[in-house]
């Protein structure tokens, strides 16, 4: 199998880099403040469409874009961000005008903030929603040399002498016809640190919670408890006679990917044995929800029911422990998010079983019980409890989710969130990660209030979760960990930032070290809730 890749790789290798892909992913108006050792799907999905086509192309980080000269000698720029990353595609658009007259495409989950985009990017065409069959249209019909008719291209937004134009809905691909559009493995090859970063694999897209805020939403519009939420029938789910988008109020999953579908067991394991045999070490298998994968029922609506696919499960995690380097302990893979109402002692035992040590993520938002069903969160704080216990008790590392400045926060809510959190921590939950609410285009809190500087019950929750969090750093200080050497740091010269190897905080050490080099590292200090200091302890084990 390894011949088969180099083989195609090199052919891929081999085309001409036209298209410059930007990877602006939680880069902000700059550089990627959280998620640093992550490597999104998104950018190697579009990559696979240029491949599909025979179109060279090339991915880069957004921050490692820096001056027009690094621009030239590509002919068209295709950019993949969230709304958050506005700032930054702004500017990276203006320096490739500067530079470049080719095309520039606008895509990813910035889509669902159109009227934005098109005023402060300005892209020749933004691609609203799942990417790959309109890309592949467009470049069907010429898109990237000739004037097209864009007006019969489904989803997509661009600008047009008479203003802004958004095209008619585009179906989302069916479960089955997903494996026509195969993300590039080569292309990791682009990511400086990708031997030591978390690479995201996709296996599901799109969400199961068909359930909805019964919060009233500004425009005055609010739930008239048709019934719909719980509808027996999965398909009356999924539209609401008040137009509220469905899923929890500050998300717009749903809404942007429909239901979830699942990709193949066979072109999942065929991905990330590529991306292992490229020199990958830390494979994320990515999911709104891990456990809706082939969850059955089309279209899948209900969150919590039927439970999880016990089966296909295991036969997936089953054919990914089972090669070489996963194996060999030389690769590792884990989860991330799960729905606490699926989450069970059968499914932990399934998943302790082949990729042990894991870490699942458990979103609980407020830890008041009347407040979450009133964001349209499905379970209960209690559900979030029991997955805690059940993940410890399989030897697994959980992380909790909060939002702090949610419609609805109440001084009460708040109170119940932080006790829970101490609950939680109590329980084994290894880190409580905190956030910030916000508005997102395409959920049903679009246009509310997001919290300020001075927001005094946020600044409750965050004290109290860094207490929490800067307690169970503390335990770190002393153990030996075993890591990956990924880039020099940004803000201590002379040292290195190196990912860990099974879960756990990012450390930085001093000394320079090759991306991909094995180390293990003894912790010496908690810098801030996200880094460790650490020293190396011993010698190389392999790299
Ligand atoms: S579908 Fe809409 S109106 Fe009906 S129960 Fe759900 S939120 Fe309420
Ligand atoms: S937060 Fe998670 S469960 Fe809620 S709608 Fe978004 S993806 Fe679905």
């Amino acid at each position: 199998m390894a011949t088969v890749i180099a083989v195609s790789a090199l052919s891929v290798g081999e085309m001409s880099d036209r298209v410059l892909i930007i990877d602006a992913l939680s880069a902000g108006d700059g550089r990627r403040t959280r998620s640093r050792d992550s490597i999104g799907c998104g950018p190697r999905t579009i990559a696979g469409v240029f491949e599909k086509k025979q179109i060279g192309c090339r991915i880069a980080r957004s921050e490692d874009i820096t001056s027009r000269s690094q621009l030239k000698g590509f002919e068209h720029l295709a950019l993949s961000a969230m709304t958050m990353d506005i700032p930054v595609s702004r500017r990276l658009v203006k320096m490739w005008r500067n530079a470049n007259k080719g095309r520039v495409l606008v895509g990813g989950p910035v889509s669902s903030d159109i009227t934005t985009v098109l005023e402060l990017v300005k892209p020749d065409v933004m691609i609203i929603g799942e990417g790959e069959v309109t890309l592949e249209e467009l470049l069907k019909v010429g898109f990237l040399n000739d004037e097209v008719d864009l007006s019969e291209i489904k989803g997509i937004a661009y600008s047009s002498s008479s203003g802004p134009v958004v095209t008619s809905e585009r179906t989302p691909i069916p479960e089955g016809e997903l494996e026509k559009y195969r993300p590039s493995t080569f292309r990791i090859l682009d990511y400086r640190a990708y031997a030591a970063s978390k690479v995201y694999v996709e296996t599901v897209r799109g969400c199961s919670n068909y359930r909805r805020t019964r919060l009233e939403l500004g425009t005055g519009r609010m739930c008239s408890e048709c019934g719909g939420c719980d509808a027996d029938d999965p398909g009356e789910r999924l539209d609401c006679p008040e137009e509220i988008p469905p899923g929890c109020g500050f998300c717009s999953v749903p809404a942007t990917w429909g239901p979830p579908r699942s990709r193949s067991t066979e072109s999942i394991v065929d991905e990330v044995r590529e991306l292992l045999d490229l020199g990958a070490h830390r494979v994320v298998l990515e999911a709104p929800d891990f456990l809706d994968y082939r969850r059955g029922q089309t279209p899948l609506t209900d969150p919590c029911y039927p439970p999880a696919n016990l089966r296909a499960i295991e036969e997936l995690l089953n054919a990914i422990a089972a090669l070489d380097s996963v194996s060999n302990e030389d690769a590792r893979i884990s989860i991330e998010n799960v729905k606490a109402c699926l989450f069970t002692e059968e499914v932990a035992r399934v998943i302790s079983d082949t990729i042990p040590g894991t870490s699942p993520n458990i979103g609980l938002e407020t830890g008041s019980e009347s407040h979450l069903r009133a964001i349209g969160k499905c379970g209960s704080p209690g559900d979030v409890l029991q997955a805690i216990q059940i993940a410890r008790r399989f030897g697994m590392t959980p992380f909790v989710y909060l939002i702090f400045g949610l419609p609805g926060e109440t001084e009460e809510t708040v109170d119940e969130s932080i006790r829970l959190m101490q609950k939680l921590s109590e329980t084994g939950a290894e880190r409580i990660i905190l956030y910030g609410f916000r508005a997102l285009p395409g959920s049903a809190f679009e246009g509310f209030p997001e919290p300020t500087g001075g927001h005094s019950l946020g600044i409750k929750m965050q004290k109290a979760a860094a207490k929490i969090n800067r307690s169970k750093k503390k335990d770190y200080v002393g153990r030996i960990i075993r890591g990956i050497a990924a880039e020099e740091s940004w803000a201590r010269h002379g040292y290195t930032m190196v990912y860990p190897f099974d879960e756990g905080p990012i450390m930085t050490i001093q000394g320079g070290f090759s991306p991909g080099t094995m180390l293990d590292v003894e912790v010496t200090e908690v810098l801030s809730d996200g880094l460790l200091l650490g020293q190396r302890v011993k010698k190389n084990i392999s790299g």
